[in-house]
């Protein structure tokens, strides 16, 4: 069955009113650009066709109700009480136990978006994905996305996409309370087929970048190292703290602000590790920049170096690569990769690499043969393709 039959199937499974339709948001891949958003800085993410949907009923009151294919049991909340459940300090209700981690996403992006408004009428809400989670392809970016889609047209809240998107990382920074940027989001809801999202996280000016993948034969190969991560843990936090740490010791707001030429005043006034935290960030924001602009002016295959020089930069001086993540890369290359890079927050998750389409196969062999070689836990390999946004699917 594919995620949207399961999302209709769930909803009629809860005894629910009328459907009034399913929406729906993508998982994301992050092409390059990692750990800038939250420096204000650039990034070329595309949403992928793994997609989360949310299939929507109708009730009579004000309550909210949500389940999902991850937990039997649905949850439901007084739209009039968001506003007290989601009050406090940020995941603290999570925290106390009101509603499960999963239930803050959709009921956060709620709260989020109804802010300051009064309670609007009830849903029940049915939600299912093929989104991977955990993987670094954003399961909760499409999960917010899905959510925003369907309450903006329900609750007629007119949200622009880039609205949709800030109330997505409003219910995962402050309902849940993983301190994300906006990257994720806006990849996921305003994707564009066979190209990706220039986002430069500071304007939030978005553009779409063709990527021509398709029309000239090349796939994106997605190697789930199944090693998992998360944002809870110390490592992204850690990151964020040297960024700050860097930009207030140079004087500048933050990074995104600090250019190339500015290393070498870094290196005299920052500690070795902060510095090589700070080069990532000031190199991963050039390498955005070259590679819109090799994309544009020489097409896909001109991409693959910086797509390299970007792994290099994360796996050595901000140090949030693992082994079985550069093991993927290098064998990906090996194998006749124009290009490979981990992609997502990193401490695990998810590789990927531009091949050839007649590649993908050898790729994958290689890959999975590599891993069991050096006595890893087998990785997931599948191919994903630059989709569209979050919208509404019936
Ligand atoms: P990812 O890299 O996949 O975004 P995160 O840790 O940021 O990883 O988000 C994953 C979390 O998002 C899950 O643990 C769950 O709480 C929530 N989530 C994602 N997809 C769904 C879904 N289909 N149903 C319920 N919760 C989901
Ligand atoms: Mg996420």
């Amino acid at each position: 069955m594919s995620a949207i039959d399961d999302a209709r199937g769930l909803l009629a499974g809860l005894g629910a009113g009328d459907p009034l339709g399913v929406w729906s948001s993508a998982g994301r891949a992050n092409l390059i650009g990692e750990h800038t958003d939250y420096n204000e800085g650039f990034v070329l993410p595309f949403a992928i066709d793994r997609r989360t949907y949310a299939a929507v009923a109708e009730r009579s009151d004000r309550m909210i109700r949500v389940a999902s294919t991850f937990d039997p049991d649905p949850v439901e909340v007084d739209s009039a009480a968001l506003a007290e459940l989601f009050a406090g300090e940020p995941g603290a209700a999570v925290a106390r136990g009101d509603v499960p981690e999963w239930a803050a996403y959709p009921l956060g992006v709620a709260w989020a978006a109804l802010r300051g408004k009064p309670a609007p009428r009830g849903l029940d809400i049915a939600i299912a994905s093929d989104v991977p989670v955990g993987a670094g392809l954003s399961s909760s970016a499409a999960i917010e996305g899905a959510a925003a889609a369907a309450f903006d047209e329900l609750w007629s809240l007119g949200l622009a996409p880039i609205d949709q998107a800030k109330v997505g990382r409003t219910a995962e920074n402050e309902a849940v309370g993983a301190p994300t940027g906006i990257m994720d989001q806006v990849s996921s809801i305003m994707g564009r087929t066979d190209a990706a999202t220039f986002l430069d996280c500071r304007t939030l000016d978005v553009e779409s970048v063709d990527l021509g993948f398709a029309r000239e034969g090349l796939e994106v190969l997605v190697m789930d190292t199944r090693v998992a991560h998360s944002h809870a843990t110390g490592g992204y936090r850690d990151r964020r703290d040297a960024c700050e740490r860097a930009a207030a010791a140079m004087g500048v707001p933050a990074l995104r602000d600090v250019a190339v030429s500015d290393l070498d005043r870094a290196a005299e006034l920052l500690d070795e590790v902060t510095f090589r935290r700070a080069k990532h960030i000031v190199t991963e924001n050039a390498r955005v920049l070259d590679t819109v602009r090799a994309l544009r002016e020489s097409g896909p295959r001109a991409i693959g170096e910086l797509l390299l020089a970007s792994h290099a930069s994360m796996r050595d001086d901000f140090e949030i690569s693992v082994p079985e993540l550069d093991l993927a890369v290098d064998t990906a290359m090996s194998a006749g990769a124009i290009g490979a890079r981990m992609t997502g927050g990193g401490f695990g998750g998810a590789a990927i690499a531009l091949v050839e389409h007649d590649l993908v196969d050898e790729v994958c062999v290689g890959v999975t043969g590599a891993f069991e070689e050096a006595g890893y836990g087998e990785p997931r390999t599948f191919t994903v393709h630059p989709s569209d946004g979050a919208h509404r699917d019936a």
